[in-house]
């Protein structure tokens, strides 16, 4: 995994009011503060819980992180949240492109972008998501698709914009469904992200960028996943909710 190090980041979606984000916060941060040598961890609750989580997160090895952005930094777009918003409330990750988005919001390769960018410019680290649907994969269009979201998510940057991007590849197929891409599978797919990278933003980049699985992750097939060469972590939905569960998958390599 050359020096990359583990990020196994959980997506909260739209779950948990204010108070119970805070529990689980609480007794996620006792199971997991063992950690801070070997893993990154990351947290995304809803926006109206960041703020109180972040107290409880503040002093451990558990990182904030938010589920989207808005790429203006202030202004008349009623409902929207800044990245400076996020920074003042803690976050240090932003989720960006996630396929629920795109499906339920019509967010768009063009809308992925500038919120890359908005991300980068006030120093959170984006985690850019891409994934095929089951009828592309069925149609053999994985690679194409692929290829699509992160040539036009990532249009226009330069190699220095770009230090800290995440990548997580999650089929669309895979998330909320049980299934999971076998290791090979993703293993292929990572392998080919970090060819796109390389012949991008060159050899170094590539090199250093995570890139994280994301469909049904669950403390049972981690590891495996975990094991494969170019899988860099995890990003966690629906197992990423229960703080016994979350903090297995933290623990993929005890
Ligand atoms: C996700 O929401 O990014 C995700 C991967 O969900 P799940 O783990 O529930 O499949």
């Amino acid at each position: 995994m050359e020096n990359r190090r583990p990020l196994i980041a959980g997506n909260w979606k739209m779950f948990k009011t204010c108070s119970e984000a805070v529990e689980v916060a609480e007794q996620l941060v006792k199971l997991v503060n063992d950690m801070t040598d070997g893993v990154d961890v990351m947290i995304a609750p809803p926006f109206t819980a960041l703020a109180p989580v972040s107290d409880i997160v503040r002093k451990s090895c558990v990182s904030l992180g938010a589920q989207n952005l808005f790429w203006e930094n202030e202004g008349a777009y009623t409902g929207e949240i800044s990245s400076a918003m996020l920074v003042s409330a803690g976050c240090r990750y932003v989720i960006i492109g996630h396929s629920e988005r795109r499906q339920y919001f019509g967010e768009t390769d063009e809308a992925v972008n500038k919120k890359i960018m908005a991300a980068i410019k006030n120093d959170l680290i984006p985690i850019l998501c891409v994934g095929e649907s089951e009828k592309e994969r069925e149609s053999k269009d994985t690679f194409s698709v692929l290829d699509k979201q992160v040539k036009n998510g990532l249009k226009d940057f330069v190699l220095d914009d770009l230090k800290t991007l995440v990548i997580a590849y999650e089929p669309v197929w895979a998330i909320g469904t049980g299934k999971t891409a076998t290791s090979d599978q993703a293993q292929e797919i990572h392998l080919f992200l970090r060819s796109m990278l390389e012949k991008s933003f060159g050899n170094m980049l590539s090199k250093s960028t995570r890139i994280l699985y994301g469909g049904s992750v669950k403390p049972d097939n981690v590891s495996e996943l975990m094991a494969m060469p170019d899988i860099d972590g995890a990003l966690v939905g629906g197992a990423s909710l229960d703080p016994e569960t979350f903090s297995k998958i933290v623990h993929f390599n005890k």
